[in-house]
């Protein structure tokens, strides 16, 4: 008998988004033309000023270690731009720099809450929550949303949930939501906000806002705004705003002391974000701003575009419409009524594997009876794999079966 692995690394899973993406890129490499709105990243390039500013760091030696937490002016920069949208006025020991918002969400379930603590999640929720709480030794618990709530976590809701699960530390609020492109709206957050004043004081919020700057109508409301700033924790990153998925560069913004914490961490784990790329994000939150309107508005485009495609076969798809992000959900209940699919993952998998289509099935964000589409693609791209998935749906529905597709 071999040495063996943890308990615990029985229980990672790989992230479904990721999964996805991998096996269309997969499938291209053997020649398939797949068409592929799995992934959420925007498919812009980094824009030239942010690059330029990375170049010339090199050059200039920002090759080293970096300051655990980050650079100052990064971490100052990040003060101010989340001083705006909060109403908060935070200093530059209130923030900590990390690679991705990702690490900062990891961060904050390991120093916010102890083995067994429970983390509250309005599902459907983004894949990696539940698996992030679980590496910290958490228990995540989904609190379901519905399209008629336009998926938004209610006060109501989360009272019954903050009464049964005695042990909730942490609740997540992610607005705009990645996989409904559900947006809070000002009255909800504050219902939720004087809610956690009243009867649960003893609950942190972590609120990720990384698609804060996609939002269609109307501004990013942070429930920050509402909190006693010594309970929440804001959490942010440049790869969807800029176009910087890869550069690795996100943030954290809360209580000085659960900053600290978590730099320990960090400077044992990671030594912290790479040192070029916090100089490129010092660009994106400092220089122009033009790209994210463009962006924006682009995503707006077609995401619309999607749900209408979509509404043509309305015995098969009912899609929400985002208020904000790249993403759009879509329900497909009656295909699984009517028995041509078990869930959302089986739709997915065939999809793939028939039609060359991917998207990512709905189990593995807390609601198997949907798919998610990213509109991060090209409107050729969202064009024409919408259209073969609609006329590969239309043959299964009228005919029990599927003539031959040309992909
Ligand atoms: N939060 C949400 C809701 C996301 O969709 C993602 C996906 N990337 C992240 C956090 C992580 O972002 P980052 O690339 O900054 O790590
Ligand atoms: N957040 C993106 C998504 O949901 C990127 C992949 C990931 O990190 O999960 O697709």
């Amino acid at each position: 008998m071999g040495a063996g692995l943890s308990r615990r690394s029985n229980q990672f899973r790989q992230s479904a988004t990721i999964r996805m993406s991998a096996l269309a890129r997969m499938l291209r490499a053997q020649g398939k033309q797949v068409l592929d709105l799995s992934i959420g990243e925007p498919d812009f390039n980094t824009p030239e000023h942010i690059c330029e500013a990375a170049c010339r760091a090199a050059r200039e030696g920002y090759t080293h270690y970096p300051p655990v937490a980050g650079f100052h002016e990064l971490r100052e920069a990040v003060a101010v731009y989340t001083g705006k949208i909060t109403g908060v006025s935070y200093e530059v020991e209130h923030v900590l720099v990390t690679a991705g918002a990702k690490q900062a969400l990891s961060h904050l379930f390991q120093v916010l809450a102890d083995p067994g603590d429970e983390v509250l999640i309005p599902a459907p929720c983004w894949v990696s929550y539940p698996d992030m709480a679980i590496a910290a030794g958490l228990k995540p618990i989904l609190i379901p949303t519905s399209p008629e709530n336009e998926f938004k976590l209610s006060a109501e809701t989360l009272e019954e949930a903050i009464e049964k699960h005695t042990r909730a530390k942490i609740l997540v609020i992610n607005t705009p939501c990645n996989p409904t492109g559900a947006v809070y709206d000002d009255r909800t957050l504050r219902e939720i906000a004087e809610l956690i004043r009243v009867k649960a004081p003893h609950i942190w919020v972590v609120s990720d806002e990384v698609y804060d700057r996609l939002i269609f109508e109307g501004e990013h409301v942070s429930i920050a705004r509402y909190l006693d700033p010594e309970r929440v924790c804001v959490v942010n990153s440049c790869s969807k705003a800029y176009a910087m998925t890869g550069w690795r560069v996100g943030w954290l913004v809360g209580p000085a002391e659960v900053v600290k914490k978590c730099e320990f961490l960090q400077g044992q784990t990671t030594a912290g974000a790479c040192s070029v790329s916090q100089r490129a994000a010092i660009a994106a939150l400092t220089g122009p701003q033009d790209f994210v309107y463009k962006m924006r508005r682009v995503f707006h485009r077609r995401t619309g575009m999607a749900v209408d495609i979509l509404s043509q076969l309305p015995e098969a798809f009912k899609p929400f419409k985002p208020a904000g992000t790249f993403y759009v959900w879509v329900s497909v209940e009656d295909l699984i009524n009517t028995g041509i699919v078990k869930d959302g993952d089986e739709l997915a998998e065939k999809l793939l594997k028939e039609i060359h289509v991917s998207v990512v099935g709905g189990n593995s964000f807390g609601d198997p009876g949907a798919i998610r589409l990213s509109c991060a693609a090209s409107d050729e791209t969202i064009f024409s794999a919408l259209n073969r998935v609609l006329n590969y749906l239309d043959d299964l529905l009228r005919h029990g079966e599927r003539r031959t597709h040309t992909c």
